[in-house]
């Protein structure tokens, strides 16, 4: 599939070889250069903005049922080839193979789900002061959205923004990251295949300094849904040239509560499901958790023993495996600067805290799952995102407390409680400043419920109607009628 897409550009329906400067991607686990991407160039963006621009009048304009039926298709034929789109992703991204797969088949839902939602765009009819007055609010697609996305999912990450977006009637141009290229133009290729008209749908690759850059400035793009760090999310607010409807999906920091009601094997397993998975590379990772103090040191022993139970391989040879090689050298440098960070501030080392040996790993961004306690909010596991495979854990003596040093982060997207007592589920609930909050579990994001965060965690939705939404403009139409003549 890998060879299949290099150099390539979708654009207007077609596979462009990019005329622009190559850049490698290469494979986490063993560094092997896969192939090449193109750069696109300023005139090829511009082409593919053309294109969705064009494609937009034609689109937006189609019966919402055809919509939902080439959304439908779309899902069949990712379904279909799920095998070998996993296969990119893990080649690309490092995760394993059955995890990329169902990553996959979750993009698959996401076309069925916004494939259902499309024929629901409903309006409202508005009383007024008067009778003899109808107010329509209808909604209408907002035009050609610029979709800009990072490499933790290389798949859903596009899905939930171009479902969404195509249900509403817009049409879009994907940037994907540098790191996971193929994988989205795999999922132009699905696109292609299930017939979805040309300019619907355009892929362009390339750095996000200059293509993402170029799309966020273009006037002829009218959103950008972006997914990525809250330093770029912030870049994007500030340099849009003229005004521009905006989601951006950022950055988090997200604190696990663990109280002395909670059943401590299912806090354990959630913990290390949602500090561990991906590598820890996921905005709603648990990056620090805090523990109440009866438990804490049972707490502890056990989250130590499960993380070093993890087992970590190349996901190609080992599709099962619970973790694979992280996405490039550039978390993992930053997992080890926090974890040194930590113990030089008296964290101690509770599992993990080295790569893992052998010939294996050599030559892959690999670390052992991470464990510290012991921790303050002097260290920078417990007060910047790791983005990691690394977990601190403090304890804490009142509800009260722990909901101060939960909130205290400028980060507001997920975060997650266990305890079985329902006054304290309520009274944490109620107080932790974050778009989620998964009580007893450990995923924030599920389908058919909005999923977003607050602060500088980012601005507006995906998931759920809430998700569609953002794609579309509200006009109010007033229409003052007469009395029938001759009634
Ligand atoms: P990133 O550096 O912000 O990159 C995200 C995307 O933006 C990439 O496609 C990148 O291109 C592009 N980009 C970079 N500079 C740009 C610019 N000046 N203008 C326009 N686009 C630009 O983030 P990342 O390191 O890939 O991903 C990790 C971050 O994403 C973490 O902070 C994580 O929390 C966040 N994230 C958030 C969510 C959520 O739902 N809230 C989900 C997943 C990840 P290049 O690839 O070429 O750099
Ligand atoms: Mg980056």
């Amino acid at each position: 599939m890998i060879q299949d897409l290099a150099e390539k550009l979708f654009i207007d329906g077609e596979w462009r070889r990019g005329e622009g400067e190559r850049i490698p991607v290469q494979n986490p686990a063993t560094g092997e250069v896969l192939g090449h991407v193109a750069a696109a160039t300023p005139a090829e963006i511009d082409v593919a903005v053309a294109a969705a621009r064009k494609a937009f009048k034609i689109w937006s304009r189609l019966a919402p049922v055809e919509r939902s039926k080439a959304l439908h298709r779309l899902g069949d034929a990712v379904s279909a080839e799920a095998d070998a789109m996993a296969r990119t992703m893990t080649l690309e991204q490092g995760k394993p193979l059955n995890e990329a797969k169902g990553e996959i088949l979750k993009l698959a839902e996401a076309c069925h789900f916004y494939a259902e939602e499309a024929v629901r765009i409903h309006g409202e009819i508005v009383p007024n002061t008067t009778t003899d007055i109808d107010s329509l609010v209808v909604r209408e697609p907002i035009g050609v959205v610029g979709a800009i996305t990072p490499w933790n999912y290389p798949a859903e990450l596009i899905g939930w923004k171009l479902c969404g977006a195509l249900a509403a009637g817009c049409t879009i141009v994907i940037k994907p990251a540098e790191l996971t290229p193929f994988t989205a133009l795999a999922i132009a290729r699905m696109a292609e295949k299930a017939k979805i008209p040309a300019g619907v749908v355009n892929v362009v690759t390339g750095p996000g300094s200059k293509v993402g850059q170029a799309l966020v400035e273009h006037p002829g793009v009218d959103k950008i849904a972006f997914t990525g760090s809250s330093a770029v999310g912030l870049r994007i607010q500030q340099s849009c040239p003229t005004i521009k409807r905006l989601s951006l999906e950022l950055g988090g920091n997200c604190p696990l509560i663990v109280t002395a009601s909670a059943d401590l094997g299912a806090a354990v397993k959630g913990a290390v499901r949602r500090s561990f998975r991906n590598m820890g590379q996921i905005c709603i990772a648990i990056n620090r958790i805090y523990v109440a103090r009866p438990i804490a040191a049972e707490f502890v022993k056990r989250l130590g023993e499960a993380a070093d139970g993890l087992v970590i391989a190349n996901g190609i040879d080992k599709p099962d495996a619970d973790v694979g090689a992280m996405a490039s050298a550039e978390p993992l440098a930053k997992t080890k600067e926090h974890l040194a960070d930590a113990l030089a501030k008296g964290a101690k080392l509770v599992a993990g805290g080295a790569s893992p040996e052998g010939e294996a790993f050599a030559r892959g961004h690999f670390f052992r799952p991470t464990v510290v306690s012991d921790c303050t909010h002097a260290m920078k596991v417990m007060t910047e995102e790791t983005f990691g495979p690394l977990v601190g854990v403090m304890v804490f003596d009142g509800l009260d407390e722990a909901i101060e040093l939960a909130n205290d982060t400028p980060y507001g997207l997920a975060s997650y409680v266990y305890a079985k007592d329902m006054d304290e589920i309520r009274y944490l609930s109620g107080r932790l400043d974050y778009g989620n909050v998964a009580v007893n579990n450990v995923d924030a994001g599920i389908m058919n419920a909005p999923y977003g965060g607050r602060k500088q965690s980012g601005v507006g939705y995906e998931h759920g109607r809430e998700g569609m939404l953002e794609y579309l403009n509200f006009k109010h139409v007033r229409i003052r009628y007469d009395e029938p003549k001759g009634r």
